[in-house]
């Protein structure tokens, strides 16, 4: 079903629709959507039957990681060509593994954003997805003003080569939000997040996110 946007969402989201679902291979140990996951990754045929509407603007799988290695292909297919049904609406893709976006390139509606998560320059062993570097490149060649970046939940970064990541990437906006589960990360000091910003005002827009008001209080 679409679901109306809540919670720490995106503003400009008005839904959210979810047709593949369960537990995401990545692996995020401060993934949010942990405790409600209650079974493996599967395509739920019956979502493919949702009235999608006309004039909103839909995160498709905010709640797994649909552009995963493990989701197979044809699972993607569906659930894109649902989305073409809906022409009026507005569409935003977000994943770790952005190189995969490409594979599919032929199947996305025409108002697609995509969207990518950089937490920190850094690697670090919080998950199983695609190093930093990797996610970069898959969003190199969709035009700026399709993609944003989210930095989300941040943790500690080196600013240049944070900086410098994210100005190839050349987005369209940047959100910024920090954990907001307690997950003990290691999080910039403010003075280090007002630096990321004013940088970041450079070359683009950046939205903080509400939870971000814990660690960098405007
Ligand atoms: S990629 Fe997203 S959905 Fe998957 S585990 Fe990480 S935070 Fe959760």
């Amino acid at each position: 079903m679409l679901n109306k946007q809540k919670g720490n969402m995106y503003g400009f989201v008005t839904h959210t629709w979810n047709a593949i679902k369960g537990r995401c291979s990545h692996a995020c140990e401060y993934c949010y959507m942990k405790p409600f996951w209650k079974s493996d990754i599967h395509l739920d045929e019956k979502e493919l039957k949702t009235d999608l509407g006309e004039g909103n603007f839909i995160f498709i799988g905010s709640s797994t990681d649909m552009f995963a290695r493990s989701i197979p292909e044809e699972w993607i297919r569906k659930v894109l060509f649902k989305c073409i049904e809906h022409p009026k609406n507005e569409y935003l893709f977000q994943t770790k593994n952005p190189l995969r976006f490409k594979k599919v390139k032929s199947w996305y509606p025409n108002k697609s954003i995509f969207g990518t998560t950089l937490e920190t320059n850094r690697e670090n062993n919080l998950n199983n997805a695609p190093i930093r570097s990797g996610r970069v490149e898959g969003m190199l060649e969709i035009p700026s003003e399709m993609k944003m970046v989210t930095i989300e939940p941040i943790m500690d970064f080196d600013l240049n080569l944070f900086v410098k990541m994210i100005k190839d990437i050349n987005p369209k906006w940047v959100n910024i939000g920090a954990d907001s589960k307690g997950h003990n990360l290691p999080e910039p000091s403010a003075e280090k997040i007002k630096e990321l910003i004013k940088e970041l005002e450079k070359f683009t827009k950046v939205n903080l996110k509400g939870n971000l008001k814990r660690i960098y209080p405007k």
